[in-house]
């Protein structure tokens, strides 16, 4: 009972302009495909300075696709030079933000008490955080699968209730723009045992209608056997969500 969500990220591409061309382009595709929203929900996630025009977009044509940006503050407002508040964000609409992403721990040194402030800040302003956690190469050959994705998801839900809505996205970061998935059976693995997590720290409720997703080098030739695993809800594509039909064919994934 838990809508599959298809998400793009699109890191540092697309500006405002190309962003208006993407979104019309995917709406008018997935249209033609008679896309059905209830059956897959679809959401793009562009840069900072593109969020305007895409809500602008989104709201004028009633497109059927939701929108998040890729970081947020850990602050409401104040002396932070160059931080964007999780309150401008709902102020434009934005429904998710992306938080923890390998590439700002790894980048921009954000460590889980990062993630689980930032966590807290986009629940706090009515965002849904699409929560970010995996493991390296060296993680999986020390510890297991496991083992650091569910100590990087403990962290980032500590303090957050029961009734929070969350997104969890599962990408392991020797998958990410490699070209070499995780198979599905690794992803259903690690989502389950995030599960089990969630059902330990907010509650079976929450457990039960909390998507998990499975990212990296996720493409249309792949995104069904994911799909097919009963605790994988959607995947987070990078690199794949930035070519409209190739989202598309992922969208539109047959199981
Ligand atoms: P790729 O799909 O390019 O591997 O990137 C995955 C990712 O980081 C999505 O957040």
């Amino acid at each position: 009972n838990r809508v599959p969500l298809l998400a793009g990220n699109w890191k540092m591409n697309l500006d405002h302009l190309q962003a208006i061309a993407f979104v019309q382009k995917l709406a008018w595709t997935l249209k033609d495909a008679s896309h059905d929203v209830e059956s897959a929900e679809v959401a793009v996630f562009p840069p900072f300075t593109d969020l305007r025009s895409v809500q602008t977009l989104i709201a004028a044509d009633k497109l059927p696709i939701a929108f998040g940006a890729q970081d947020v503050s850990m602050h409401d407002s104040g002396a932070y030079t160059g931080e964007i508040s999780g309150a401008f964000l709902s102020q434009l609409d934005c429904t998710y933000v992306i938080i923890g992403h390998s590439e700002r721990r790894t980048l921009h040194g954000e460590d889980d008490s990062v993630v689980a402030a930032k966590t807290a800040a986009a629940v706090k302003h009515g965002l849904v955080p699409v929560i970010c956690v995996g493991e390296t190469a060296e993680d999986l050959e020390k510890h297991g699968p496991s083992a650091v994705p569910v100590a990087q998801l403990r962290v980032a839900l500590d303090g957050l209730g029961a009734a929070a809505d969350i997104v969890v996205a599962y990408e392991p970061v020797w998958a990410i723009g490699s070209g070499q998935a995780a198979t599905p059976d690794q992803a259903e693995q690690v989502a389950a045992a995030l599960r089990s997590v969630i059902r330990e720290l907010l509650g079976e409720d929450a457990a039960a209608r909390t998507r998990i997703l499975y990212g990296g080098s996720v493409k249309s030739s792949n995104i069904a056997g994911f799909m097919r695993e009963p605790n994988v809800d959607g995947a987070l594509v990078g690199g794949a969500s930035l070519d409209v039909n190739e989202f598309a064919s992922i969208v539109r994934f047959q199981k």
